[in-house]
């Protein structure tokens, strides 16, 4: 290794650290390969040890141990983030979150939990007393929140409460810095958007405030319509309707059901679908909404227990996954679209790729709005075609969040680490030590 591990593991003590080979490269790795272009970039990718800290007490201690033999340290938790988030560009301490765990206190309508703590495990507690978390992402079952705030943007249940990045979404975290004597801060409101889809280069997050929503019983719903236009006309109508209390609405169009595997006699061949979650009370007024446009096919409580398949595996980033089971020959794009001119944005991107960009979209609120984020899957040929389809969007006010690029600033529209990130990168880990490559704007001031 090019970094002093023996020095390091010195330092550490008794905080627990793997050192197995298979086991460090096996857990270096993310979801990067749904992208074609990353799959080759990043597949040697490695880090020398994983330190696996049980309190916040061994995330300090091995933060100052970091700091002090100037060793990279790259946050790793679920695993699941896509575009190598949590792979060590540039090896050194791989430093997994997930036995930090555990509800530190709940009031209604808000909870402090341990950053590495399962999404689903923290909803079975919330729901002890009737509420659950407003959003999360569909890998639910096996992310962390942690990694959630740190990598992901939003999902079940941005549209009806829109993004992490809204104001109150995330209420507060507690984080610790990369520095020879590491600092705990508390950043509250405004304050803990410096974390928010940041890669875990601007601290280390133990600890976090969400808001909470009311616990619903969820029905999973399937509708098959003959258009992709008449299920997203479908789609829009419920997303509208304010009073009608769901969690998913997600046009897609044929032949994406197809590849949904177990779900194969909900989606009938040729038809575009709208997967849904509506909380039970209100589901005849969902069926009202339809009006006998489309046919149900698919109607069931939602459930995430040992072998039950919940519905939102077959949205959000897991749509893609669906084909992928099968079929690595296709890719992916995430897209947000203007509010005030979607439908005409939508059918302007399927005339333009017919057959190519294969549309998935998501219902969401976005500042107020209602809007499509989009994961459309995408048949792939080379990289070269790819860019060209991303600057088609952009070049049409279709925002495209490019998931072919490892650092913070390719994947945005900005070209740059938002502002108030960077800054604050200086100050709490100011040798740049924290997942480095990830906010490449970054020069280390010390
Ligand atoms: P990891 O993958 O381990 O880490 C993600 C990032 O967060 C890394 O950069 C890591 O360094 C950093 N990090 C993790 N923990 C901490 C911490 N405690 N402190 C500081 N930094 C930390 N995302 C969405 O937003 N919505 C979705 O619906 C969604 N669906 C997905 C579906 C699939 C099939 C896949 C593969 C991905 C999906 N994602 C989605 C992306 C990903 O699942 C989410 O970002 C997820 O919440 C990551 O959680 P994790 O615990 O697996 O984090």
């Amino acid at each position: 290794s090019r970094y002093p591990i023996d020095a390091l593991t010195a330092l550490l003590g008794d905080v627990p650290i793997i050192t197995d080979r298979t086991i460090v490269r096996r857990r270096s790795r993310d979801f990067f390969w749904y992208s074609p272009i990353l799959a080759e970039e990043l597949k040697a990718v490695a880090g020398d040890i994983i330190v696996r800290p049980r309190d916040e007490a061994d995330v300090i201690r091995t933060a100052a141990a970091c700091a002090k033999l100037r060793i990279p340290l790259t946050v790793r938790a679920g695993g699941t983030g896509n575009y190598g988030q949590a792979m060590p560009l540039q090896g050194g301490v791989l430093l997994d979150m997930t036995d930090i765990t555990g509800v530190v206190w709940q009031k209604p309508g808000v909870v402090r939990v341990r950053a590495g703590t399962n999404i689903l495990a923290l909803d079975q507690t919330t729901r002890e007393t009737n509420y659950e978390l407003r959003m999360h992402p569909s890998t639910k079952r096996t992310a962390t929140i942690g990694g959630f705030v740190a990598g992901g943007s939003g999902g079940v249940g941005s549209v009806t409460y829109g993004g992490l990045r809204e104001p109150g979404n995330i209420l507060a975290a507690r984080i610790v810095t990369v520095e020879e004597e590491p600092r705990v801060l508390e950043l509250r409101q405004d304050a803990a958007q410096k974390v928010n889809r940041a890669y875990g280069t601007t601290g280390i997050i133990t600890e976090l405030e969400m808001p909470l929503a009311p616990a619903w019983p969820w029905i999973d719903v399937i509708a098959a319509f003959d258009t992709f236009e008449e299920a997203f006309e479908a789609g829009r109508a419920i997303a509208h309707a304010d009073g009608v209390v769901k969690k998913l609405v997600t046009p897609i169009a044929w032949p994406i059901p197809g590849y949904f595997g177990s779900l194969k006699s909900a989606c009938p061949e040729g038809k575009a679908i709208l997967i849904s979650m509506i909380a039970e009370p209100f589901l005849e007024s969902f069926r009202a909404i339809l009006g006998g446009r489309g046919t149900i096919t698919y109607e069931r409580p939602s459930e995430e227990g040992p072998g039950k398949v919940p519905l939102y595996e077959f949205a959000w980033n897991h749509t893609t996954l669906q084909w992928l089971k099968t079929d690595r020959s296709i890719t992916y794009l995430q897209l947000l679209y203007p509010h005030d001119r979607l439908a005409e944005s939508v059918a302007e991107m399927m005339a333009l790729f017919p057959d190519e960009v294969l549309p998935h979209l998501e219902f969401i609120r976005f500042a107020g709005n209602i809007t499509c984020s989009a994961l459309p899957v995408v048949r792939y040929s080379t990289p070269e075609r790819l860019n060209e389809i991303i600057a088609m969007h952009e070049a049409r006010g279709v925002f495209v969040a490019n998931p072919h690029v490892v650092s913070l600033e390719d994947g945005s529209r900005h070209k740059r680490a938002d502002a108030d990130q960077l800054g604050f990168k200086a100050d709490v880990d100011p040798m740049g030590l924290l997942n480095p490559g990830k906010m490449a704007s970054f020069v280390a001031v010390r």
